[in-house]
């Protein structure tokens, strides 16, 4: 793959020539494949950020991000930059020196919530679950009740993992603590069920690039006006400029005061992304995701394959499978990419080397993909010294759309 000098890139691509990149299969834990008429909506020429055209795209897209979080909060919008700029967001408005955050932590985005609260200057404690595991709502109830805090956080799919935090029972036990509760919808918005005015979430953020299959680089977020409440009570100014919320709803309103320069072509991108949404209804995608994360679970069961998070606590868009004993894990990887053109996600954190990662995330998660990951994994595994039969998974996931009649 690497080549050296010569005016070459590292994919040995001539540097005075445009590029072409290799189609690939995204089934890892993001970014996952796009729809062409997303990749079209980000070839349309520029407008700027202040140009009445623009903005009307701008208020199409805040009004189908309150449809997709279902939600009716004002403050509904894509901050600019990943979805680790939306955490940013949450906890960087949210938080004074000094204030309490209770942080539940079951996997690496916990970890990280944790990190940035405390960067925000918070005084921060963890309530724990195993890795591959949903949280305790008792255990985080009783947590909070000792420690008092101003905000409960929880990552609702937790991408590291594959596991599922059911939202109203942490919502409860926040309310129960007279806490905010800020909850992590990078990987479970449009893939899962997310109900933020249902639940009471009082802020939330998500990613573009997992289940909403656009592009990384922006952050939906949305903030109760409870939480707005909170923010304009701060007696401190907010520590980040970029993020600032006082200053940034000025221009996510219908003032369109200038902050910074928006993402614009990202914007457009996103617009279509949430238009398929709409168009294939909400349902009818949480549904989708179900189904091929079934057709994939039969698959894997019959290569003798298993999943390392229980039954009920599994979440549909992110497989963690259990690498099997005498397979490394790398060159199974490596094969899949080169050979087959499929990418999957490696372990991380406590299961790195130990799991494989694998997204059915939005336009990544069709008949079509699981099948070829099943096939492909029928012809790699064998030879690194997995003896399964090769179609054993094509199968069984082929008899699961058939009995689903999908
Ligand atoms: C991917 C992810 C993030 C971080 O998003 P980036 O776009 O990589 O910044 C945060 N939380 C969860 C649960 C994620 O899956």
């Amino acid at each position: 793959m690497t080549s050296k000098g010569g005016g070459k890139d590292r994919g040995g691509q001539d540097r005075s020539a445009p590029f072409t990149v290799s189609r690939r299969i995204l089934l890892g834990p993001g970014p996952s494949n796009v729809h062409p008429r997303v990749l079209d909506a980000l070839a349309q020429p520029l407008l700027g950020h202040l140009d009445p055209e623009f903005l009307a795209l701008a208020d199409d897209t805040q009004a189908l991000l309150r449809e997709t979080f279902r939600t009716t909060n004002a403050v509904t919008f894509p901050v600019s930059g990943t979805g680790s700029a939306g955490m940013e967001s949450c906890f960087v408005n949210l938080i004074e020196p000094g204030d309490r955050v209770l942080v539940c932590v079951n996997g690496v985005f916990g970890n990280r919530m944790a990190d940035v609260a405390a960067r925000s200057g918070a005084e921060v404690a963890r309530v724990e679950a195993p890795w591959g595991r949903a949280m305790d709502p008792d255990a985080v109830l009783s947590a909070g009740r000792q420690f008092g805090p101003k905000i409960i956080a929880m990552v609702h799919a937790e991408t590291s993992t594959g596991a599922l935090t059911p939202i109203p029972p942490i919502a409860a036990a926040a309310r129960a603590c007279g806490a905010l509760l800020v909850a992590d919808t990078v990987t479970s918005l449009a893939g899962i069920p997310v109900e933020v005015d249902l639940w009471g979430v009082d802020a939330c953020y998500s990613g573009t690039q997992k289940c909403l299959s656009c592009p990384p680089g922006l952050a939906p977020v949305s903030y109760s006006s409870t939480a707005i409440e909170a923010v304009r009570a701060r007696k401190s100014r907010v520590a980040s400029w970029y993020l600032d919320l006082t200053m940034l709803t000025r221009y996510w309103s219908d003032d369109r005061v200038y902050h910074h320069t928006a993402p614009i072509s990202m914007i457009y991108a996103l617009r279509e992304a949430l238009r398929l949404v709409q168009e294939e209804g909400l349902e009818a995608r949480w549904a989708r995701h179900a189904l091929h994360h079934r057709a994939l679970a039969a698959g894997l069961e019959a290569m003798e394959l298993s999943l390392v998070v229980p039954g009920e606590e599994r979440l549909p868009q992110l497989n963690a499978i259990a690498v099997p004993e005498g397979v490394e894990d790398a060159p199974v990887r490596r094969r899949l990419l080169e050979e087959f053109g499929i990418e999957i996600g490696a372990g991380l954190g406590v299961f790195q080397g130990k799991v494989w990662r694998v997204g059915l995330m939005g336009y990544s998660a069709s008949r079509e993909n699981v099948l070829a990951l099943l096939e492909a994994l029928g012809v790699i595994l064998p030879a690194q010294g997995h003896r399964v039969e090769a179609l054993a998974g094509v199968d069984a996931a082929e008899k699961l759309y058939r009995d689903a009649g999908a």
